[in-house]
C-alpha cells in the first residue's frame, strides 16, 4: 500500500529581501517554494551567499519574511498566536554552523542542555532533569562526566554534539541544521552526519540540512534543493539528483566534487564542467535566468525570461528553459 506523505513544513513563494543603501534591495530569498515531509531530510545546497542560511532561518520564523508564506504543521510561522509561541519554539529547533560561537562559554554543558528542559518544564523533578541531561549526552556520544565541564574544554566535533543535545533536549519535531559540519575536520564530519541519521530514526525527526556543497548532503538527504542567488533551480530525490542532474548549475556543482582516487580524478578532469563568468551580485540580478552569465547553454531567451521551476516528471523540479520539453 502506498503510504501518503505528510507535509510538515510548507514554503510558498517565500521572499526575504534586505534593504542595502538608499535604494538597493538584496533579494536573499526570491520566490522560493518547497515542502518538507514528515520524517525526511531535505538538503539545501548552494554557494556562499546564495541565500540558503537566510532561507532556513526565515522558514522557522527567526527572520521576518518579505513575502510568501511558511506553514509548519498547518501553523503560519510568521503569525504564531502568542499563546502558541512557546510550544512552537519547542517543536522547531536549530543547530548552528559554528559550534565555537553558538554555545555560551560561561555555562557548563549541563546548564546548556538543561536550559531548554527548564523553559519548557520537561522534567518533573531535579533528579529527572539530571538524568535527562546524562541521557542526551550519551545519545550524542558523550558521557555524564562531561556534564560539569565548560565548552572550551571540548573539540569542535564534541561541541557540535553538545549543540545537537541542546536541540534534542526539548523534544523537537523539526530541526534546521545550518551547515552543521562545515566547521569540522573532514574526519569528524561523517561521524556527526551518522549521528544525525541515527537520532532522526530514533526520534522520527524531520531535518532541513543546509550545506554549501553536494558531497556533504548526499549521505543524509532524501531530497535535495539547489539554490542559486536566492532562487530554487532544482529539487528532486537525492538519488535522482546525483544520477540525473538537469540544471547546468547542479551539473557544475556535482562535477566539482573531488573523487579520492587520483586515476579517476585525472580521467574526470578532462570532462569537468567549470563555471565561468562572475557570480552576479544578489543586489542587481539580471533579468531572465540568474545563471545566464555563467551558463554555456544560455540563449537570447535566457536573458529575457526567468525560467519557472517546473516538474519535469516524478517530482523532479527544474528551472531551466532547456527542460521545457
Ligand atoms: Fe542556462 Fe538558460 Fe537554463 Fe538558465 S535557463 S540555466 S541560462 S540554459
Amino acid at each position: 500500500m502506498n503510504k501518503k506523505k505528510e507535509v510538515l513544513l510548507s514554503v510558498k513563494n517565500l521572499q526575504k529581501h534586505f534593504k542595502v543603501g538608499r535604494n538597493a534591495v538584496l533579494k536573499a530569498v526570491d520566490d522560493v517554494s518547497f515542502d518538507i515531509y514528515k520524517g525526511e531530510t531535505l538538503g539545501m545546497v548552494g554557494e556562499s551567499g546564495c541565500g540558503k542560511t537566510t532561507c532556513g532561518r526565515t522558514c522557522i520564523g527567526l527572520y521576518s519574511k518579505t513575502g510568501g508564506q511558511v506553514t509548519f504543521a498547518g501553523m503560519d510561522v510568521h503569525n504564531v498566536p502568542p499563546e502558541d509561541q512557546k510550544e512552537f519554539k519547542r517543536r522547531v529547533q536549530m543547530v548552528f554552523q559554528d559550534p565555537y560561537s553558538s554555545l555560551d562559554p560561561r555555562m557548563t554543558v549541563a546548564k546548556i542542555i538543561g536550559e531548554g528542559i527548564d523553559i519548557h518544564h520537561i522534567a518533573k523533578s531535579k533528579q529527572e532533569r539530571t538524568e535527562m541531561i546524562y541521557e542526551y549526552l550519551e545519545l550524542v556520544g558523550l558521557n555524564r562526566e562531561h556534564a560539569n565541564r565548560f565548552v572550551h574544554e571540548f573539540s569542535g566535533g564534541q561541541r557540535q554534539r553538545i549543540g545537537i543535545a541542546r536541540a534534542l533536549a526539548v523534544k523537537p519535531e523539526f530541526i534546521v541544521l545550518d551547515e552543521p559540519i562545515s566547521a569540522l575536520d573532514v574526519s569528524i564530519q561523517a561521524q556527526v552526519v551518522n549521528l544525525l541519521i541515527d537520532l532522526q530514526r530514533k526520534f522520527g525527526l524531520t531535518y532541513l540540512f543546509v550545506a554549501h556543497d553536494l558531497s556533504m548532503v548526499k549521505h543524509i538527504s532524501d531530497r535535495v534543493a539547489v539554490l542559486y542567488l536566492g532562487t530554487l533551480v532544482e529539487l528532486t530525490t537525492s538519488e535522482e539528483l546525483y544520477s540525473n542532474p538537469l540544471h547546468p548549475y547542479t551539473q557544475a556543482l556535482l562535477s566539482a566534487i573531488p573523487i579520492p582516487d587520483p586515476d579517476v580524478e585525472q580521467e574526470r578532469d578532462a570532462h569537468k564542467i567549470r563555471l565561468t563568468g562572475e557570480v552576479p551580485s544578489p543586489i542587481n540580478t539580471p533579468p531572465g535566468c540568474k545563471f545566464q552569465g555563467r551558463c554555456k547553454h544560455a540563449t537570447a531567451r535566457c536573458t529575457q525570461e526567468m525560467p519557472p521551476l517546473r516538474d519535469v516528471g516524478g517530482g523532479h523540479f527544474v528551472a531551466c528553459h532547456l527542460c521545457d520539453k
